[in-house]
């Protein structure tokens, strides 16, 4: 059963193609426009059914009464300025990694009448771009809605059963609540991959077997998507990077004195904990 008229989704990279496809797939609209950076991605676009329609030019979306933003963070917040003439009513939503940055943006640059309401997919990887896209990729996963107290009830509404009928769990949460969580679920573990493969040689690398590929798989993840996670999530991040140089600290005074007993104790209760995470 349809719920949009026509969707527009900004930026066709994993999450945007995935969503195209998605809401094809469970038949959520009957179209769904995008608009992209270069004509090769609408064509890419095209071909896995991810849209119906493609441009370069924000006029596509036009006539839309659900838009959704799938570029990295800064790019969001740039985009606003470009879809304000477009968006008349509909509800204007995004996929950022980050919340409240984005939010603020929204209030300041979008019509007063419009809604926007923040949502956070948690399902993708560390690969990027059109050809990764999947239409499967939300199906099981949970995405966090992050309303402010302006939105109206119904469009709420509305997005959760959006994403829900992607195969999503929703949950919705305070964007400083988003941002605060997600810094040490999320943003903590892709710094701590790309301090881990910095501080080990190279000449290391025909030495290293799965435990290395395991814990920085992240690291291959997009440099200029997380520059801009990290970068508009500022505080929350530095208190996480903080917990965890004490934690390393702890590790390192412990070796260092040898205390085999404190030691064991403290793997021993990352393991327990760490064993819960399913
Ligand atoms: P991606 O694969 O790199 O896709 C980003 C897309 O944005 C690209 O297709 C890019 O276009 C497009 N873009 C960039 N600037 C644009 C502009 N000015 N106008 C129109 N399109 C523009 O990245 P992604 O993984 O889909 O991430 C998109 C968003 O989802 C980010 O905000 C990220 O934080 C969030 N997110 C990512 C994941 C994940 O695991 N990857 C999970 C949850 C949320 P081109 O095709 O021209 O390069």
């Amino acid at each position: 059963m349809k719920l949009f008229n026509k969707i527009g989704l900004v930026g066709l990279g994993l999450i945007g193609g995935s969503l195209g496809m998605a809401i094809k797939k469970n038949g959520l609209t009957d179209k769904v426009v995008g608009v992209s950076r270069k004509t090769k991605t609408i064509k890419k676009a095209k071909k896995i059914g991810a849209i119906d329609q493609g441009s370069l030019d924000f006029d596509i979306l036009k006539g839309c009464d659900l838009i959704i933003l799938c570029a990295p963070v800064k790019t969001i917040i740039r985009l606003f300025s470009h879809i304000k003439p477009y968006v008349n009513g509909a509800i204007v939503s995004d996929v950022g990694s980050t919340k409240l940055e984005i939010i603020n943006a929204a209030k300041r640059y979008l019509p007063k009448n419009t809604d926007f309401i923040g949502a956070h997919p948690l399902a993708g990887s560390e690969k990027r771009g059109i050809a990764s896209a999947e239409k499967g990729l939300f199906s099981g996963s949970l995405c966090l809605l992050t309303p402010i107290k302006t939105n109206k009830r119904a469009n709420i509404r509305k997005l959760k059963l959006f994403w829900e009928r992607l195969g999503a769990k929703v949950k919705v949460i305070a964007a400083e609540e988003h941002d605060k969580i997600i810094s040490a679920t999320s943003h903590l573990p892709h710094l701590t991959a790309f301090g881990l493969i910095a501080a080990i040689p190279e000449s290391y690398f025909p030495y290293a077997a799965s435990g290395l590929k395991d814990t920085t798989r992240i690291a291959s993840s997009d440099p200029l998507l997380w520059t801009e996670i990290f970068l508009t999530n500022p505080k929350a991040v530095i208190k996480s990077i903080i917990a965890l140089q004490k934690e390393l600290a702890v590790f390192s005074g412990l070796i260092r004195k040898k205390d085999a007993k404190t030691l064991f104790d403290k793997i021993k209760r990352a393991k327990i904990k760490r064993d819960k995470l399913i």
